[in-house]
């Protein structure tokens, strides 16, 4: 568990994002915090590197409708003030805890007191070269020998805590390269039942990280690997969060219903469908990440009467637009009349509000 949401044993994949405003910032931090749980974030991961970012934590957590996980990079300690602060978990970076001293148990002892979860992992930026030499040597490739690395670390990292009786773990192997984020995944998954929090890290902007974190995170989940992903992009993080949703329903993982349909629009056009199908993809959303399924097959949005009225009427909901800027709304094959575009736009959210009553 993560706070209230289960990760791992069958339990749905969730999806997961990490604030990019400062924590100390209390009223940014829980704007972002709504608009991303609202956008369908079950998880949310922001950074604790101060005694001033664990005060902001206290307010933040207490006001926070999901579980946050505390992001300790520099001083193991901020993991203590991060929990005592709220945090559902910590996410550990392994290389601050010094061998052999005492640190790693003070953590796991307020962790197990807190009855918080660990996500350990290791990073392939943080791989020794003598490792990854070492497996070359035996005649792996380089990117083979990274991807065993990765998940041999990762597996000592678990043991290490689950030797200091901390048994909420989960795991993240990193790597801005699929081939071995997918290969260390499968590698770490074969040895053990811990879960995957899954991401192909430093995925880059927009375009490019949508496309390589779909990959990335698909293969695995196509292979039944991964319990909560990550989609890293450079950028605003509720892109991060659409595209995960989106990576959960093109895997079957999540229903994809209802389908919105909008024609490419043309010279008839006479209203402004972008925005509307935009507006409607919105209406969508918001509902499907409070409410989980809705129970409509399609909506349909048209540009004007040619083929508008038809497709509409195919779909269980759909608006078309007419030639004097207004939209006739359709329900299941039944005109309901021809309102204003923001009318038009008020009365289909109410009408998907009602199908869900159904
Ligand atoms: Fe053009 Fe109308 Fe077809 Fe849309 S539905 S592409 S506006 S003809």
């Amino acid at each position: 568990m993560v706070g209230g949401v289960p990760v791992g044993g069958g339990a749905p994949v969730s999806v997961q994002s990490m604030l990019n405003v400062r924590t100390t910032d209390v009223d940014a931090a829980l704007g972002q915090i709504h608009a991303l749980a609202e956008a369908g974030a079950a998880i949310l991961r922001l950074s604790v590197d101060t005694p001033a970012d664990g005060e902001a934590l206290r307010e933040i957590a207490a006001a926070s409708p999901v579980p946050l996980v505390a992001d300790i990079q520099f001083d193991w300690r901020s993991a203590l003030y991060a929990l005592d602060a709220g945090a559902a978990a910590v996410r550990l970076n392994p290389g601050l805890f010094p061998a052999g001293g005492n640190e790693l148990a003070e953590v796991a002892s307020a962790v197990r007191e807190h009855g918080a979860a660990v996500r350990v992992g290791a990073n392939a930026g943080s791989i020794g070269e003598a490792a990854i030499r070492r497996e070359v040597e035996k005649g792996l490739s380089r990117d083979e020998a990274l991807a065993r690395v990765l998940a041999e670390k990762t597996l000592e990292e678990c043991e290490a805590l689950e030797k200091l009786g901390v048994h909420d773990i989960k795991a993240a192997l990193k790597c801005s390269s699929v081939p071995v984020t997918f290969r260390a995944n499968l590698e770490f998954a074969a040895r053990t039942d811990i879960p995957l929090h899954v991401g192909v890290t430093e995925a880059g902007t927009l375009r490019r990280g949508v496309v390589k974190s779909a990959a990335g995170i698909g293969a695995l989940l196509l292979n039944g690997i991964g319990d909560t992903i990550r989609v890293s992009l450079t950028g605003d993080p509720i892109e991060e969060v659409r595209a995960g949703i989106a990576i959960l329903e093109s895997c079957g993982l999540r229903s994809a219903a209802p389908e919105i349909v909008s024609c490419p629009t043309c010279g008839r056009t006479g209203i402004d469908l972008p925005a509307l199908v935009a507006e409607v993809e919105k209406i969508v959303e918001k509902l499907k990440a409070a409410q989980g399924d809705l129970k409509l097959r399609k909506i349909a949005v048209m540009g004007c009467p040619v083929n508008g009225p038809g497709e509409a009427r195919d779909a269980d909901l759909g608006l078309a637009g007419t030639r004097t800027g207004q939209v006739v709304l359709f329900r299941r094959g039944e005109t309901l009349g021809a309102f204003p575009q923001e009318e038009g736009l008020e009365r289909l959210r109410r009408l998907i509000l009602e199908s869900m009553d159904d």
